[in-house]
């Protein structure tokens, strides 16, 4: 309860995963149409979400394919404009776990070539599919990310341990129940059922003080009435008055400050 910032309850983080099309470029070259879809994104998703964080005073964390930073520029410079943070989330939306040592490195080397042209050195990771490895976690530690936001075993952030050491990554837990990808695209809920997934998790949350990590994609949020859902669940989650919206770099930077003098054993 007295973890966050004085005068805040508990923490809210809304973040993007701004695949765009990356995934189909990989997967499905040659299918047009499902290439379309993710340009749903860049076209329309974004600035609607743009629009709507920007009426709310909420600042967000967008993880973002170097694919999707070499393709659409533009969409990825306004987001930065905004004053959002852009994370990191491999070149092409790639598996990790199933590219050999050079390959990976090669996705992390692409990825953050494709964010230096425009200004930008992230300091956080989510892995595509939310698929780590521990040489995974060996790259972030020697190219200097600060923090990880790929593992499901909490509802706190906490120190990244890993053979009794800490990495000096944070990490930022998800939960596939707080993703729209899964309830939307493949359980096809209605955003109304959405809504009575996310909201009671958020107050079970606010009552407790932990923290709230929502993941959003664009292309799938970014639908009007899915849409309308999400900023009339922002808005209550504001008008609590004691809610701490933070970036990932916020919580992260929060949270290794807070526990600076405790390393705990989570592993
Ligand atoms: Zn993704």
């Amino acid at each position: 309860m007295d973890f966050w910032p004085t005068g805040y309850r508990c923490c809210v983080n809304l973040s993007f995963d701004y695949d765009s099309n990356s995934d189909e470029v990989r997967n499905v070259p040659f299918d047009i149409v499902a290439r379309s879809r993710g340009r749903f994104a860049p076209k329309v998703a974004v600035p609607r979400i743009l629009d709507l964080l920007d009426r709310l005073e909420i600042k967000a964390t967008f993880f973002t394919p170097g694919w999707t930073v070499d393709m659409f520029t533009g969409s990825v410079e306004n987001i930065v404009s905004r004053g959002h943070e852009i994370g990191a989330h491999g070149y092409l939306h790639e598996k990790l776990t199933e590219l050999s040592f050079e390959a990976e490195e090669d996705v992390f080397h692409k990825s953050l070539t494709a964010m230096a042209k425009i200004g930008v050195k992230p300091i956080g990771f989510r892995a595509p599919y939310w698929l780590v490895g521990e040489r995974t976690i060996k790259l972030l530690m020697r190219l200097g990310f600060r923090y990880d936001s790929s593992f499901m075993d909490n509802d706190m952030p906490y120190k990244l341990i890993r053979r009794q050491k800490y990495t000096g990554l944070i990490e930022l837990p998800i939960e596939w129940m707080l993703d729209d990808w899964p309830l939307f695209e493949t359980n096809k809920k209605s955003p109304e059922a959405v809504y009575n997934i996310w909201k009671p998790e958020f107050e079970g949350i606010y009552e407790l003080g932990r923290y709230f990590g929502l993941t959003c994609h664009p292309q799938t949020i970014g639908r009007v009435s899915r849409l309308n859902m999400l900023e009339k669940l922002l808005s209550e989650m504001k008008e609590k008055g004691d809610v701490w919206f933070a970036t990932c770099k916020e919580t992260a930077d929060w949270t290794r400050k807070k526990l600076s003098s405790s390393i705990r054993k989570e592993t």
